[in-house]
């Protein structure tokens, strides 16, 4: 069996057209264009990478979105005046404060100064508690909340390739608060039974083998396994590593590595991307796969923007 790609990055493309014609109708009608605030302590690399990918895709549809930098070592009152001040801006719609937090700054103070209303990244324990007590679908609407864009992005990929979730068994391995748990939520919200793995988990392959729907946010270059994966399965990865793969022997190495464990010199090789699924592997077992990159990665950005429209007031 050769598993049919879930294609995030075709997707997000469709999205994003939709996205642009949702701007355009809101900023005729409204007269201004939703704005989104990006606030970072430090610099760290995967931040500035990730901000520089939001501003642009943002702008570009007609989103305004503005970069707010503070030094590593800024006090945490200092940080947190900001948020404050964003979240009672009325310009300003929808706000994301970027992790990892500079040590010593208490992520809870930071979010408590957070307005609800413009948590677009659906990180605000007030987000994260409706979440977890929303009802199932089907059985009412309920009120409004963000939901964090990554797990969103990958239900709404499943969504597109018609992936029904009702009485299937899914297991989601990792249990973050911004990819894991709400991963989890969001499928026993779409009637699924759900099984959390971690790092404590017993006989995790064991598990994943009984998925009908697994999902990957560890964190760990191809740590899940062909044969961890039942025949025909949806799986979808979230993970995103650097990994220098060895030409002689084929073994994964960290991205800074010089030699391999085998002997062979890896000065010369690039770092490559993969997930935490091993792709290859997958590919002959499953029945849909996201691939890394080109997967769940394009999904985060698009449910970035939907979630700033609505805090907007689409
Ligand atoms: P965290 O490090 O916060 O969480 C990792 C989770 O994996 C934890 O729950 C941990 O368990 C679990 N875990 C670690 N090792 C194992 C193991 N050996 N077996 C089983 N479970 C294990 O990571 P994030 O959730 O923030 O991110 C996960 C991945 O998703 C990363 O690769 C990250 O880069 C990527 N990511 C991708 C995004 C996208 O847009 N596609 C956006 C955000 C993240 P425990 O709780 O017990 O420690």
């Amino acid at each position: 069996m050769t598993a049919t790609i879930l294609d995030g990055r075709a997707r997000a493309k469709e999205m994003q057209a939709e996205i642009e014609q949702q701007v355009q109708s809101f900023v005729a009608a409204r007269g201004f264009a939703p704005a989104m605030a990006v606030v970072r302590a430090g610099e760290d690399p995967a931040s500035v990478s990730y901000a520089r990918t939001i501003l642009n895709t943002m702008e570009k549809r007609g989103l305004k979105a503005t970069a707010h930098v503070l030094p590593a070592d800024v006090p945490q009152a200092e940080l947190v005046e900001l948020v404050a001040r964003l979240s009672a801006d009325p310009a300003v719609h929808g706000i994301m404060v970027q992790e990892p937090y500079p040590k010593g700054i208490d992520p809870n103070a930071v979010l408590a100064a957070l307005n609800p209303a413009k948590d677009v990244d659906g990180v605000h324990p007030e987000s994260a508690g409706r979440l977890a007590q929303a009802e199932p679908v089907g059985r009412g609407e309920g009120p409004a909340f963000f939901v964090p864009a990554t797990p969103a992005g990958g239900m709404e990929l499943m969504r597109r390739y018609g992936v029904e979730f009702a009485g299937k068994h899914a297991v989601v391995v990792g249990r973050s608060n911004i990819v894991g748990k709400p991963m989890g939520l969001l499928l026993l919200r779409e009637n699924a039974t759900v099984t959390l793995c971690h790092s404590r988990t017993a006989d995790l392959p064991g598990i994943c083998r009984q998925a009908d729907i697994l999902a990957a946010a560890v964190g760990r270059a191809r740590m899940i396994r062909g044969d961890w994966i039942k025949p025909g399965a949806v799986v979808v990865d979230f993970g995103v590593n650097f990994v220098k793969i060895c030409p002689n022997c084929g073994a994964d190495n960290r991205d800074t590595a010089a030699a391999c464990r085998c002997g062979a010199d890896l000065s010369a090789v690039e770092a490559a991307m993969c997930g935490d699924v091993h792709y290859a592997e997958a590919l002959e077992v499953a029945g849909l796969l996201t691939p890394v990159p080109g997967g769940t990665g394009p999904m985060t950005n698009v449910m970035l923007m939907r979630n700033l429209l609505v805090a907007a007031g689409l």
